[in-house]
């Protein structure tokens, strides 16, 4: 690994884990928490959730699996060139998803919902909370017992009230402080990946169309040099090259713009880093084009009928799931209905967020469907 910033997270400045262990051999702390990710049941589960699209729609869409790893690829390759620690921007971003109930947003905001006058659910600390809490796999403690820093870097933003509930994790938000350079870059990097997959997965669909894209400007510049050097090129390669340019250029924008303002502000330590306001940032240009590209695709692509039909079933699916397990804990599997009693909805909630696409469906039949059992 190059040499790291000062104000980069490493093995020396870091605030350590919740339950002391000896130091790794051969590797990092942080590549050893992007190890325990890997190996982690809910990070398998990733594979079977819904990005945009229903993981049965089509076997060439992005999953969150994908998605996870687009976005360690993005964050590593950012982290490196800043001399940032690439190992804990890795851990973050395939950590960052662990928490997503089944079907995308649609399935966080209807369990959101169910939970309301429960405390809420969302998928940030749903994802602290399966890397703290749920993970059964070592014998000393639950979860994974990651880093501080890799902890931080999943609660990307929380309310106040649930801040007070998280200790030193929460202390920034109360403080406003910033979180590592590396969490600010998985965040950033999170951005990027969607956006472009997103497109990308959108046009394979049919759902949107090169045409309606000339009205992103970010696209229509990239695709517009795509054709002027390469004449005649169609189809996927013509796609692929405008995108993997798009990404090349928020990249590059980001780098930058970042270089630029952590040698403005010039932080000595890791400290001065978190209380400096946000330093990982895109220049203005790049914020537009960004917000374009986000405002294109709810309008045309979350929004579209087609996908809308599919989250309002989903969203019908885990409510009627909350509701069944609310109503009669005895249909939960046995290792959830030992959960406390006071707790009992926010096992539910555990339970249903752990779930794959596929799963919920299946348990969703076997609860409503006569017949199937
Ligand atoms: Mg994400």
């Amino acid at each position: 690994m190059p040499e790291l910033a000062p104000y980069a997270v490493s093995n020396t400045n870091s605030r350590g884990r919740r339950v002391p262990e000896p130091p790794p051999a051969g590797r990092s702390e942080f590549q050893r928490d992007r190890d325990r990710i890997i190996h982690s049941t809910a990070f398998r589960r990733l594979e079977y959730k819904t990005q945009v699209f229903v993981n049965h729609e089509g076997d060439l869409f992005r999953t969150r699996l994908t998605h996870s790893l687009e976005v360690a690829q993005i964050a590593r390759a950012i982290a490196r060139t800043l001399h940032l620690n690439e190992d804990l921007a890795e851990a973050v971003s395939l950590a960052h998803d662990l928490g997503h109930t089944p079907f995308g947003h649609a399935g966080q905001d209807a369990l959101n919902e169910c939970m309301q006058g429960y405390g809420g659910f969302e998928h940030n600390l749903q994802s602290l909370r399966t890397v703290d809490l749920l993970e059964e796999r070592y014998a000393a403690f639950d979860g994974l017992n990651l880093c501080f820093e890799t902890r931080e870097g999943i609660v990307k933003h929380c309310s106040p009230e649930n801040a007070r509930t998280l200790g030193d994790l929460g202390e920034r938000f109360l403080a406003g402080r910033q979180p590592s350079l590396e969490a600010q870059i998985c965040n950033l990097a999170d951005e990027i990946a969607y956006n472009n997959h997103d497109i990308d997965d959108g046009l394979r669909s049919g759902l949107i169309t090169l045409t309606q894209l000339d009205e992103v400007a970010l696209f229509a510049r990239h695709v517009a040099e795509v054709r002027r050097s390469h004449p005649g090129l169609a189809g996927r390669r013509l796609i692929h090259e405008t995108i993997r340019r798009m990404i090349n250029a928020l990249v590059s924008d980001l780098v930058a713009t970042t270089a630029a303002r952590i040698a403005a502000r010039n932080p000595g330590t890791l400290d001065e880093a978190r209380e400096s306001p946000p330093l990982v940032a895109f220049s203005d240009e790049f914020q537009a084009a960004q917000r374009e590209m986000k405002r294109f695709l709810r309008r045309n692509l979350y929004q579209h009928h087609q996908v809308l039909r599919m989250t309002s079933k989903a969203r019908r699916i885990i409510a009627d799931l909350f509701s069944a397990f609310i109503s009669d804990p005895r249909l939960l599997p046995p290792a959830y209905q030992t959960a406390l009693e006071a707790a009992q909805p926010r096992a539910v909630a555990d339970y249903i967020a752990g779930m794959t696409d596929r799963y919920a469906m299946k348990e969703h039949r076997r609860l409503f469907a006569v017949g199937e059992i």
